[in-house]
């Protein structure tokens, strides 16, 4: 089939290469044109696992092509994706819709055929319904478009896989031409055994909203209980190993740490809360709104564990990150957590210096202040603290106690509860996580365990610098 793809980020980049893959005739579009020459060359303009690849297999063979024209796209196919951006709007937590809004005025009075428009962006419950009139509205006489949602799924770092093997297919369709032509679109997949659900448009719709949302839950309940713990002396990472054992709840999404970022979860969630009020269901998700204040509180309390770790201030003080993207395995910076904490103790004077596999071209974009690098040592060198805040593979690998010997005080906080903090500890590193007790090597003595509200004092706040409760000389 000959198929359009118009947006191609993260998300369409990949949906576009993957439907090429699968032997359709692809064109992609993208208001871009440095994002299109790259892609048009068979280049992936982000890091992507296994993108590169398919991208160039597919150019050269002639079956995927881009162009920054909607003329060509109106030409070219009768089905045509959207995949472009629906940020959170700068003045409320409501979706910017204005992209898909864009493409449709001008892609519709250039249709020339009858043609199905599907939705895979992600919108607000009731977006196809409006959609659907601009485009009647839009269309030229006797040309009839349709309009279709079919959410996506993919999880960057396993876009690829995710596209080519997805854990569902949801078409949301009135017409049942439309459902008919997307199941010819996905006949390799549907062949193969993927589930494909067949619904109305704000069902479809609500099922991606209502996913983020659930794993966005999942993630700051065991933050919430991340923060029981350090008020308790109870430990997070037993709480979720056993609670996960209970069919029921599962392990997956359920590590304490510094929460969820990214293009996704966070502006989701918000626009979840803004549609919800619209429809006057407020109070049905107003629980979201603690979700995302939990989130946002794990930022800040890495940022006073770091300190307290300190002695009480960042001023003057030499701090190594590790890690700016959102989550490991992509290159994407926004709205990640390790680069709010990292801009935070920048603002409180530290001289911060991060690495980050293969995020630091945007998070040098993003966030000018601090100096960036692709050596962990480098990084590492004459730092004060250590803050684990991206839980890329090859942290894991490092040897704590050649990392002790490059550092000016071995002080560490594993902010994503994802290393070997026993090993890290019998190599000399003070280490401190969220939700865990926090182990003080004393001179001579074996570890004593100490809660963190012990640590920071009844009131939480972070103790005096030279503070002897954090038992690392400064
Ligand atoms: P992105 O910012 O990486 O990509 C959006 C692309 O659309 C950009 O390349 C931009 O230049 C292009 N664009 C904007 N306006 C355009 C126009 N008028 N015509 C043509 N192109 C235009 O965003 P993304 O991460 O790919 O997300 C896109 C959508 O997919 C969002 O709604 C997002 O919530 C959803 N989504 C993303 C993921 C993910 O993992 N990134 C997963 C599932 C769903």
């Amino acid at each position: 089939m000959r198929l359009t793809v118009i947006g191609t980020g993260y998300l369409g980049a990949v949906h576009a290469a993957c439907m090429a893959d699968i032997g359709h005739e692809v064109l992609g579009v993208d208001t871009d044109t440095r994002k299109v020459e790259a892609l048009g060359a068979g280049r992936a303009p982000f890091f992507e696992p296994g993108l590169p690849e398919i991208l160039a297999r597919n150019t050269r063979s002639g079956r995927l092509r881009f162009t920054t024209s909607l003329q060509e796209a109106a030409d070219f196919a009768d089905v045509h994706f959207v995949c472009v951006g629906t940020p959170q709007r700068p003045d409320s937590l409501a979706a910017d819709l204005s992209h898909v809004d864009a493409v449709v005025d001008g892609l519709v009075p250039l249709l020339t055929r009858d043609s199905l428009i599907v939705g895979k962006s992600t919108v607000p419950v009731g977006t196809t319904r409006s959609l659907s009139r601009r485009v009647s509205a839009a269309a030229r006489p006797g040309v009839g478009v349709q309009v279709a949602w079919n959410p996506e799924f993919l999880r960057e770092g396993f876009a690829v896989q995710d596209t080519l093997r997805p854990d569902r297919l949801v078409v949301g369709a009135t017409a049942s031409h439309a459902d008919q032509l997307l199941r010819s679109v996905y006949e390799p997949m549907l062949r193969a055994g993927v589930v494909y659900i067949s619904t109305d448009p704000a069902t479809a719709e609500l099922v991606k909203v209502a996913a983020n949302s659930f794993l966005a839950t999942k993630i700051s309940f065991i933050n919430a209980m991340a923060e029981v713990c350090d008020a308790s002396g109870a430990d997070v990472v037993t709480l979720a190993d056993a609670l996960g054992h209970d069919a029921r709840i599962g392990r997956r999404f359920l590590s304490a740490g510094l929460g969820f970022g990214g293009g996704c979860l966070p502006k989701d969630v918000r626009a979840f809360l803004a549609r919800a009020e619209e429809l006057q269901v407020g109070d049905a998700v107003s629980f979201l709104r603690q979700v995302d204040r939990i989130n946002d509180r794990q930022r800040r309390r890495a940022v006073d564990f770091a300190r307290h770790l300190l002695g009480g201030a960042f001023a003057g003080r030499r701090v190594a990150v590790l890690g700016a993207t959102f989550k490991p395995d992509s290159d994407d910076v926004r709205d990640s957590p390790a680069l709010a904490v990292t801009a935070e103790i920048l603002a409180q004077g530290a001289d911060v210096r991060v690495h980050d596999p293969e995020g630091i071209d945007n998070a040098r974009a993003a966030l000018p202040g601090p100096a960036y690098c692709t050596d962990v040592m480098e990084v590492c060198r004459d730092a004060d603290v250590v803050l684990h805040l991206t839980e890329w593979r090859q942290y894991r690998a490092l040897d704590p106690a050649r990392l002790a010997e490059t550092v000016r005080a071995p002080r560490l906080l594993d902010a994503r509860n994802a290393l070997d903090q026993a090993a890290w500890q019998a190599a000399g590193w003070h280490v401190r996580a969220l939700g865990r007790p926090t182990s003080v090597p004393q001179p001579g003595q074996r570890a004593v365990h100490v809660t963190v509200s012990q640590a920071l004092g009844a009131a939480g706040t972070a103790p005096a610098p030279g503070d002897p409760v954090s038992g690392v000389p400064r």
